[in-house]
């Protein structure tokens, strides 16, 4: 299976080594038509702003909410999910697929980022790396809470979208890269 990968900024060569390691083919996707050709697609942590711009640039903001509309799955993580999210605070909202509420830089500075473990429903135990992170101040009636830290939604589902706040591809561990496969065709 064809699994994409947004690549316009950001940490994407950990997300296609999260695919490989899944059996996927992963897919650099930087075009409308490398969108079209794949079965699912993750959005990277990076900056949100740059993706943000980049997705304007590149002509895939319209794509990305149809393929979105048309039941595609994707998978964005901390930046990739305030990318996906509807209200964004110290943000421009961008795709607005995500009925949540996040803010950005949550967690304060760079020298704030953490790891730690959180119980993910139905996979498990996930090293959990948070760089600069969102928080989630607000869901939607369509939004289960796959996972909390602290009291605050890390994972989250809303139909084909799955989103964390945090990065399993830094800590090399691809099972939620797997759900979102689980979700394709
Ligand atoms: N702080 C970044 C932003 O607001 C997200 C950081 C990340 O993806 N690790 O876009």
């Amino acid at each position: 299976m064809k699994a994409g990968v947004l690549a316009v900024q950001g940490d994407f060569r950990e997300h296609a080594l999260m695919f490989a390691e899944c059996g996927a083919t992963p897919v650099l996707v930087r075009t409308p038509a490398e969108l079209g050709s794949v079965a699912c697609l993750s959005i990277p942590g990076g900056e949100s702003t740059a993706i943000g711009r980049l997705l304007v640039r590149y002509d895939l903001v319209e794509p990305i909410r149809q393929a979105a509309a048309d039941g595609m799955p994707i998978y964005g993580t901390c930046a990739g999910m305030i990318v996906l999210a509807r209200t964004v605070h110290d943000g421009e909202p961008l795709l607005s697929l995500l009925d949540v509420a996040v803010r950005r830089n949550a967690y304060g500075r760079q020298s704030e980022s953490f790891e730690a473990d959180v119980d993910v429903r139905g996979i498990g135990v996930v090293r959990a790396v948070f760089i600069r992170a969102p928080r989630v101040e607000g869901i939607g009636p369509e939004v289960e809470v796959l996972a909390e830290h602290d009291g605050d939604p890390v994972v989250v589902r809303q139909g084909t979208l799955l989103a964390s706040t945090f990065h399993p591809e830094i800590a090399g561990d691809a099972r939620l890269h797997e759900r979102l496969l689980s979700m394709t065709g």
